[in-house]
């Protein structure tokens, strides 16, 4: 049997930093990171999801000033999964550690899930003890855990986070599953029971503004309710099929004069409408599964400090060098007889 693969702390660590507008962050996550995990073999990888801010140059700074920084960069804003995939997918040590770019999970608490990934854990995930968000979004939260975990029996790390550790090569499996949302929660514990949580301290955040709104949030969790769960849908088809059949029989009922015509068709009126909507919202469920199907790619990425896949980039190294700059607005210059071709 071959050894049991080294914990982090042996092994080495890649730390993937998802970035969307975060100029006022970078820095401070950057000093953090170094000073509280600096002494592990490390990597930082930024991801750039096509922030407009200046966030990109920030970045650029920090890897000048320090050879362990590197990051992609993508061609627009892809998302927070396509972000923190595209980190996943190129990190280059055995382990990952996912960190926010606005430090409301402080680099420090990075230790206890390292200690704990030691003890032969594939994933290890924070919890937020004492959660510093805003009503509403623990709420949701605490909705979305509910509604998946209990009525639609799917399995998650209880009350898991984006701060987490996984080994790279996990990652990757789940990365290259391609997946239109990775669902990333959901499919760690379908390739693995060696995963677990630990409790980590949590801060609001300082600088900037969140970038996942709940109207985001509330489209993931019915994407992951309905393709991870099938209970959601198999129920509403269920429903529209029953409202319909019953919507039959009462109409044959009314029609042969077995039911006063009054409550027929109020009753009539009732269940078809049931039945339309039950059945608006299974097309809406399947358009969702639809969306959420494996597609080729994606982000694309238009520059990086490490080596990426020909097929993410969206410019090869033949095509004319695209730049960051928009082109310069100019008035038309072409004679009459081009402005014909
Ligand atoms: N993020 C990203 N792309 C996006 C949205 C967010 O890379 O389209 C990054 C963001 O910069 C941050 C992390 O994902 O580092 C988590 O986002 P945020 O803090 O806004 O989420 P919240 O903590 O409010 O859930
Ligand atoms: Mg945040």
């Amino acid at each position: 049997m071959s050894a049991e693969p080294a914990g982090p702390a042996e092994a080495g660590l890649s730390v993937v930093i998802p970035c969307y507008n975060e100029i006022d962050n970078v820095d401070h996550v950057c000093a953090e990171v170094l000073a509280e995990l600096g002494h592990l073999d490390l990597e930082l990888i930024f991801v750039d999801d096509g922030s407009s801010d200046g966030t990109l140059d920030a970045i650029k700074r920090l890897a000048m000033a320090d050879s362990r920084v590197h990051y992609i960069s993508f061609t627009r804003n892809f998302g927070f999964e396509a972000a923190f995939s595209a980190g996943y997918r190129y990190a280059r040590r055995p382990w990952i550690l996912h960190l926010d770019a606005d430090q409301q999970f402080p680099a420090a608490e990075a230790r206890r899930l390292i200690e704990v990934a030691g003890h032969g854990y594939d994933a290890v995930f924070g919890v937020r003890n004492d959660r510093k968000d805003p009503l509403a979004r623990r709420l949701g939260t605490a909705a979305f855990h509910f509604v998946a975990a209990r009525m639609l029996r799917i399995e998650l790390p209880k009350d898991a986070t984006a701060f987490r550790l996984v080994r790279t090569s996990l990652a990757r499996k789940i990365v290259d599953l391609r997946l239109g949302t990775p669902y990333f929660l959901a499919t760690v514990p379908r390739l693995t029971s060696r995963y677990t949580t630990v409790p980590v301290e949590h801060r609001a955040r300082l600088r900037g503004e969140s970038k996942v709104g709940l109207r985001w949030l509330a489209g993931h969790a019915i994407g992951l309710f309905v393709s991870v769960g099938r209970r959601l849908t198999t129920l509403a088809s269920v429903t529209a099929l029953g409202a319909s059949a019953l919507a039959l029989l009462f109409a044959l009922l009314a029609a042969t004069g077995l039911l006063a015509p009054a409550a027929g068709g109020a009753a009539l009126f009732v269940l078809v409408a049931t039945a339309l909507g039950v059945l608006g919202l299974t097309v809406r469920f399947l358009v969702v599964i639809a969306a959420s199907q494996a597609r080729p790619r994606l982000f694309y990425v238009r520059e990086a400090t490490v080596p990426v896949d020909a097929a993410d980039l969206l410019f090869g190294p033949a095509d004319p060098a695209p730049t960051n700059d928009l082109p310069e607005q100019r008035p038309a210059t072409r004679s009459p007889e081009q402005a014909r071709t």
